[in-house]
């Protein structure tokens, strides 16, 4: 959000910007930093891409003295060089200043037992989930992903009362924990779940069967990791800590900031990053600012939790489809269930989109297809093919599952 505040902090960042950052002395050749003087020329700025990031493997994006850097953290990328984003002492520290205000926003305490799932290592996550507890004087319970049944078994004997997962790994626990009819010995209370884009019936089921209060925690590996922001108790939307990160949201295609309250993508500039300082990173997630204030009287703004990944948006018969929209229909099937995957097919000269769904127990599977094929055609417009299959048959996984598999380049 514009502010003055805002402003002050960004002139910060672009203050010596070029001479520490070989990397934006390169990017921004030929511009002048010093003549950033408003909001519009800001705006003007040339955006930073994850290909600019890569590019810079290893070490490039570095913008302090190689004494500085503490520690590096590597993007998850599955395809290609990966990011490697340095730190500082300092960026460490705020890191988990930041995670510390997520649990405290998620009415975590130092009485918690918080259970960390998410990996450790080059990616961020779980030494991010580790590093906020520990400043909330919490215990944390540093399990990484994996081995389900030792899982189970230290949640029930160590008594964990927060789980920290991504949202098909919170899934999967919740079903293991139902099919071993151990529900009663868990003592969980709240779930803290990584962002991905989750439908609501995801949600529903895991907070049902693991009896928690869901949490949304936003953030990515190139801005300090997971914990730049977390929705509330009143479950609408993530506040943001706007004193670390500004955040603008663009239309995807023109670059261009949405008027309020509408869906763009989110570009967010860094506000005391040290190691790696970023200005107008494009992070390819769909969300909107929220507006006006929050219930639960936190300061702090909002986005939206995040609906969709610009790169998750496909062109079938004309039509442009997030997965979000199939989630969103299949919910209002009774029958069918949250988890389902996307194929997109060229056949005999035209597009075929199967929608793969898995289907409650006990429903006629014709009839639950036949409803999931008519939703769609109503609600966006297109004519799929339906595909029931049983629950628990399509992938789980501990990391983020892709739903769109487009066959047809
Ligand atoms: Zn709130």
């Amino acid at each position: 959000m514009k502010s003055a505040a805002a402003f002050d902090a960004i002139t910060r960042v672009l203050d010596g910007l070029t001479r520490r950052s070989p990397f934006y002395r390169e990017k921004y050749d030929g511009l002048d930093l010093d003549l950033v003087s408003d909001w519009e020329s800001f705006e003007r700025l040339p955006f930073t891409e994850k290909a600019d990031l890569r590019d810079a493997y290893p070490l490039g994006l570095a913008a302090v003295p190689e004494e500085e850097i503490v520690r590096i953290h590597s993007s998850s990328g599955t395809t290609g060089t990966p990011i490697i984003i340095p730190y500082t002492a300092g960026d460490v520290e705020d890191w988990a200043i930041q995670f510390a205000r997520c649990y405290e926003l998620a009415g975590v305490t130092n009485l918690d037992r918080i259970h960390v799932t998410p990996g450790y290592g080059l990616w961020t996550a779980g030494i991010g989930f580790q590093a906020g507890a520990e400043r909330i004087g919490a215990m944390v319970i540093p399990m990484g992903p994996g081995n389900t049944d030792k899982q189970i078994q230290m949640m029930i004997d160590l008594k964990s009362t927060v789980l920290c997962a991504t949202s098909s790994y919170a899934l999967l626990l919740a079903e293991e924990i139902e099919k071993r009819g151990v529900g009663d010995k868990i003592h969980l209370r709240k779930g803290i779940i990584g962002s991905e884009r989750w439908g609501e019936k995801m949600r529903r089921r895991i907070a049902d069967e693991l009896g928690v209060q869901l949490y949304d925690i936003y953030g990515l590996t190139e801005i300090y990791g997971p914990g730049i922001g977390i929705s509330c108790d009143h479950e609408c939307g993530m506040h943001y800590w706007d004193d670390y990160v500004y955040f603008e949201i663009v239309d995807q295609h023109t670059g261009e900031q949405v008027p309020e309250g509408e869906i763009g993508e989110l570009v967010v500039t860094t506000l005391r990053k040290q190691g790696a300082p970023l200005v107008r990173y494009r992070t390819h997630d769909l969300t909107r600012f929220m507006p006006g204030e929050c219930a639960c009287g936190s300061r702090y703004p909002r986005i939206d939790t995040i609906l969709g990944r610009t790169d998750d948006m496909v062109k079938v018969k004309g039509v442009n489809i997030f997965p979000a929209q199939i989630d969103e229909c299949l919910r209002e099937v009774e029958g069918a269930s949250s988890e389902f995957q996307i194929m997109i097919d060229h056949l005999e000269g035209k597009d075929v989109m199967t929608v793969f769904f898995e289907a409650l127990e006990g429903k006629h599977r014709e009839g639950v297809e036949a409803a999931v094929r008519q939703k769609i055609k109503d609600k966006i417009g297109l004519t799929i093919v339906p595909m029931a299959v049983t629950v628990g048959e399509l992938p789980r996984s501990e990391k983020k599952t892709p739903r769109v598999f487009d066959n047809r380049y």
